[in-house]
């Protein structure tokens, strides 16, 4: 059994280290000429840190990274509304990890490279289309300059293309992304901790907000700050599909004036991170689709399921869908059948998470205090109730699979057959 894994990000290497595990061949090809540790900061919730423990690898990133051990939301004013702990101090068995993409990344890489090989990942191949033939599956690659770079075939082909991905529009042609309104810029720059020094915090409403997270440990006790912005597009706005778009700073610093609190200079971080590390990114999703397994070939990752950049769920959920995919083959090894079972498991609250986030998710709360309570509050409670608070926090994550109660009683995705002695 061979599988074509097209795209080499997080759940395209979660995915073809999974498989590798189960005993599946597999190859990953990468649009990328040359893949390099890009992005900012990202949140591994606990349910898919667990995941990559089953993987060999929650030692490194618990290293590289930082475990985040609280959210705290506040108004614009600064005052708090609702806090949490996270990870190991909320009870769970796993931490939840926030830590650089690019250095997540490199991990996972490397690991592929140890365990499947050097030739593992291929890239400067951009699938350009697909051919289901009989019991096999033919992707047509093109290369960086886009000319035809040749085919492979395997027995089934996982997109793992992200939120532009061209398996997904082989199926759903015509189909545009959900573009709603907001820019948020991103930054990360080195600071004093601040709050537990772990804290994650998100502050403000719908409609200007910003979210901040400690991504690694520098020497000296500073912090790297991961940081986004949330804010009305203004006109000139970036393409809608870059990640890399460079971001007019002041513009940035400028709308947040106020924004500085006796626990963190929020704006006074936006004005410290250097000029070049700010871009800023159209908030982008898509409409959940029916399906995404299709006979031989199927869809993980923002491929399946791009969703907005609340709750800090989308690379968690990159991840548990690699795993759950393995699994199902692991189970079957019938494919059409094992890649229905996979999707069968993930799509209905996965399209469910879609839209919850695009109604904010656990950050509906600041929406709700900032229309009850613009001017700010005496108490939290004179304006949601604790019982308010608790219910959404705890529905949010039972939506998103990581309640403690269910990460902790539950097996690891792939439970490996014990070997006989
Ligand atoms: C460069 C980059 C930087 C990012 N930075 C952040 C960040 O700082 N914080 C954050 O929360 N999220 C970031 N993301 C998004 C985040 O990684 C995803 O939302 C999440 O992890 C789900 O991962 P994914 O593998 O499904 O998608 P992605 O991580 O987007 O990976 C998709 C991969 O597929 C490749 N690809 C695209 N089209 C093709 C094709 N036709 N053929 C072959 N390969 C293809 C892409 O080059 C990419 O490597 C970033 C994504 C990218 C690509």
């Amino acid at each position: 059994m061979l599988a074509i894994v097209a795209g080499g990000g997080i759940a395209g290497l979660t995915c073809a280290l999974s498989l590798h595990q189960v005993g599946i061949a597999c190859r990953v090809y990468e649009a990328v000429p040359h893949l390099a540790p890009l992005g900012y900061g990202i949140n591994l919730q606990p349910n898919a840190v667990r995941e990559l423990f089953a993987l060999g690898l929650g030692e490194r990133l618990s290293e590289a990274g930082i475990l985040t051990a609280e959210l705290a939301m506040y108004n614009k004013h600064g005052q708090l509304i609702w806090t949490e702990p996270r990870g190991r101090a909320a009870g769970y068995r796993w931490p939840q990890i926030s830590i650089s993409r690019g250095t997540l990344h490199e991990i996972l890489l490397g690991a592929i490279r140890e365990r499947i090989g050097a030739d593992a990942v291929v890239t400067g191949r951009r699938l350009s289309s697909f051919e289901q033939r009989g019991d096999r599956v033919i992707a047509r690659f093109v290369d960086p300059k886009g000319e035809p770079a040749g085919e492979a075939e395997g027995d089934v082909l996982i997109g793992a293309d992200g939120i532009h991905s061209a398996v997904r529009r082989q199926f759903y042609s015509g189909e545009k992304a959900v573009f709603d309104g907001y820019l948020h810029y991103r930054g990360v720059v080195e600071t004093e901790p601040y709050l537990t020094g772990a804290s994650m915090v998100v502050v403000g409403h719908r409609h200007h907000r910003a979210i901040l997270y400690p991504v690694a440990r520098r020497p000296g006790g500073k912090v790297m700050v991961n940081w986004l912005a949330y804010t009305r597009i203004p006109p000139g706005s970036p393409p809608m599909e870059a990640w890399d778009t460079a971001a007019d700073r002041q513009a940035c610093v400028d709308s947040y004036k106020g924004w500085t609190y006796p626990w963190l200079d929020v704006r006074g971080l936006f004005a410290a991170t250097p000029a070049e590390m700010v871009l800023q990114l159209p908030n982008v999703d898509r409409d959940p689709v029916p399906r995404w397994s299709f006979d031989r070939v199927t869809l993980i990752g923002d491929a399946a399921h791009p969703m907005q950049p609340v709750g800090a769920q989308a690379g968690s959920q990159a991840i548990v869908d690699g795993r759950v995919l393995a699994a199902s083959m692991l189970e079957s090894r019938n494919p059409v059948e094992a890649l229905t079972r996979y999707q069968d498991r993930r799509i209905a609250a996965m399209n469910d998470m879609v839209l919850r986030n695009r109604s904010l998710g656990l950050e509906t709360i600041l929406q709700i205090a900032e229309e009850r309570a613009p001017n700010g509050f005496a108490h939290i409670h004179d304006v949601l109730s604790q019982q308010e608070l608790e219910a959404t926090a705890l529905n949010y994550k039972k939506a998103a699979g990581f309640d403690v109660e269910m990460v902790n009683s539950r097996d690891s995705f792939v439970e490996l057959p014990a070997r006989a002695s």
